[in-house]
Parts: structure tokens; sequence; C-alpha cells
């Protein structure tokens, strides 16, 4: 038997001024965009901010129904940007939240199916995606790529050829 570790390496920045301006000014899109989820089951908003590699920023935000047939705000974010742009890279992601019953002081990871389909972007495009996740107030986390927040990750290189 062998045993491994696993270790994911992210920054944390206390506080959003710590930031570059183009990452407030994502984080301000982002923030927007949550306003106007369509959370009406969960009631947690999220929005997310997607730029690309020609300086496009495409945001989204969660869609829910009754169904549970929605989609989540970075998704909705990324399938808008490649329906848009086929073939331009992502070069940054950033996510935050509302919680309208108690303000979020912790930031908001993408669940388990985003950072699946951002990885696939990633390596299609051959480009990391930075990601920022933010709450409502309080620290940010960074990491550079999607790669990071997925270990032992399901990829096209496993199917058949
Ligand atoms: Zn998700």
């Amino acid at each position: 038997m062998k045993r491994f570790e696993i270790k994911a390496e992210f920054t944390i920045y206390e506080h959003e001024d710590e930031l570059s301006q183009e990452e407030r000014e994502l984080l301000r899109w982002s923030r927007e965009a949550a306003t106007r989820a369509d959370a009406g089951y969960s009631h947690f908003q999220v929005g997310a901010a997607l730029l690309l590699e020609n300086g496009k920023i495409i945001t989204g935000n969660n869609q829910e129904n009754s169904v549970y047939q929605g989609l989540c705000a970075e998704r909705t974010a990324a399938f808008s940007a490649a329906a848009r742009y086929p073939g331009v890279p992502f070069k940054m992601l950033v996510i935050t939240a509302i919680n309208p019953q108690e303000k979020l002081t912790k930031p908001v990871p993408p669940c388990g199916a985003c950072r699946q389909v951002l990885f696939e972007y990633e390596t299609k495009y051959g480009k990391n995606i930075t990601i920022l996740m933010a709450g409502q107030e309080g620290e940010i986390w960074k990491v550079n790529s999607a790669a990071e927040l997925l270990p032992l990750t399901f990829s096209s290189a496993f199917l058949p050829v």
C-alpha cells in the first residue's frame, strides 16, 4: 500500500483593496450579476464575471427553476462566453454570492461540476484560468488555475481515441 498527499495552494487577500484594478472591476461585475440571479429556490444569489483573452467580460448568475434543472453562475458565464466567442480563452473568473439572510463573510468556491467544466476550458484553450472567490465582505481567495481546485481530475485523456 502507498499513501500520498494532495496539497492545494491559494492566495488569501484580507480585503478587496489588495486586488488589482482589473480584479476589483471583475468583482464589481460579479456582484452586480449576483443581484440579478434567479435564485427563487435556494435564495442564494451567485454571480460570476469572466474576463476573456479578447478583453470582453461575460457575466453569469445562478438560474433556478421548480424541476431543479438550473445552472450555476460559473457555468452560465462559461457557456455564454463560449457561445458568443468560441475559441477565445478564459483569462480570469471572479465568483461571489449574496445570502439575503446572513451576510457572507467567507469566499464562495465553485461546485465540483463547475470545476470540471472550467478545467475542460482550461485544457481546451491551453490557458490557465485565474479564479477569485469572494463573499459579501472579508477575505478573497485566489487560485491560478481551475486544475488547482480539482485534484485527480478526469479528462479526455481517459477516453478512447
Ligand atoms: Zn457550480
